[in-house]
């Protein structure tokens, strides 16, 4: 890909996820995001947003070939999202073309018990992505504003002293979570975190697909049924976690996610935008550097085939 067309790309990746990025969420409201919405492309773009999807995941290969050779950047991608909005299909689909040895993926679930052990930050701490690596996080930290806000009583098994838990703490885990990504992205480490956001109804939609597809059948869980009752609390939390921890050096892309082609398209933009914002590029050789490869050429040129036995 030419010079130009890498930029012409760039650019209209970035204007397709750029209304969705929250950088200060001061005023963001979650009832002005629908999850339906696939602005500015329509039902009819589809098949050509999949094909603007392919050519963006063959850049995305691009950027990450440089990334790793000037191992000096590492990128974090954080997904959160209501069980069924397609985090682990976005994920798949849009690191699909990339090098598995510069990429990892953690996947936070309820803590063990060595976990609860740590502060809340330990475990994802352990699992940050190496210089030059693309770190994503399938859940992460923000479950300890989001599920232990809805559900109060896990807070009890966090064995924290009595004395720290007040009203403060949600506030309190903001900040630390906000200090947090500055430290990171003042070591090198540049944020984006992608809310996907599915309708009620949506949701609704795929549960009951997967009871009635047997190939879908193991994604099921009861539980996730259950947690459908906290919609609202979980709603409200999700606000004010964006509200609070929305920031210019970490962002927040709140992603229509009840049209799963746009999802992708939107998250793969996002993290396109997100290496071309960096400075990469291939680690310069120097003149003595040059002589060496050019010594090393002539002598390998030179040199016979092992002779026959
Ligand atoms: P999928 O359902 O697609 O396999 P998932 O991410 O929903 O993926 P599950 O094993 O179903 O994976 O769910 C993980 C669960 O762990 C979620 O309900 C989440 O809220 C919970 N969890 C994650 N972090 C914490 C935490 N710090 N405290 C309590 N629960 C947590
Ligand atoms: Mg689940």
């Amino acid at each position: 890909m030419t010079p130009m067309k890498l930029k012409k790309l760039v650019e209209e990746m970035r204007n397709l996820c750029q209304p969705y990025c929250i950088t200060d969420g001061q005023d963001f409201r979650l009832k002005n995001v629908d999850p339906s919405d696939t602005r500015p492309l329509k039902p009819e773009d589809k098949a050509r947003a999949k094909e603007t999807l392919q050519t963006g995941i063959e850049t995305l290969a691009k950027l990450q070939d440089m990334l790793y050779a000037q191992d000096s950047w590492a990128v974090l991608l954080i997904f959160q999202a209501m069980d069924a909005a397609g985090k682990d299909g976005a994920i798949k689909h849009v690191m699909s073309g990339i090098n598995p040895q510069g990429c990892q993926v953690a996947s936070f679930k309820a803590p063990s018990a060595e976990e609860q052990d740590h502060d809340y930050l330990w475990r994802c701490q352990k699992r940050l992505p190496e210089r030059g690596h693309i770190g994503i996080f399938n859940r992460s930290y923000y479950e300890e504003v989001l599920v232990v806000r809805v559900h109060p009583e896990l807070l009890d098994k966090q064995k924290l002293p009595s004395t720290l838990v007040s009203k403060k703490i949600w506030d309190q885990r903001f900040e630390d979570i906000c200090a947090f990504e500055r430290y990171l992205t003042r070591n090198g480490i540049a944020i984006r975190k992608f809310f996907l956001h599915i309708s009620h109804a949506e949701q609704k939609r795929r549960f009951l697909e997967r009871l009635d597809t047997p190939e879908k059948n193991w994604k099921f869980s009861a539980a996730d049924i259950a947690e459908r009752r906290y919609w609202r609390e979980y709603m409200a939390a999700y606000q004010d976690m964006i509200r609070a921890t929305a920031t210019p050096w970490a962002p927040w892309y709140v992603v229509p996610a009840d049209h799963k082609w746009f999802t992708r398209a939107v998250v793969a933009g996002a993290v396109i935008d997100a290496l071309a914002s960096l400075d990469l590029r291939y680690p310069e050789v120097d003149k003595g550097q040059r002589a060496e490869l050019a010594a090393a050429r002539k002598a390998l040129r030179a040199a016979r085939e092992p002779p026959a036995r």
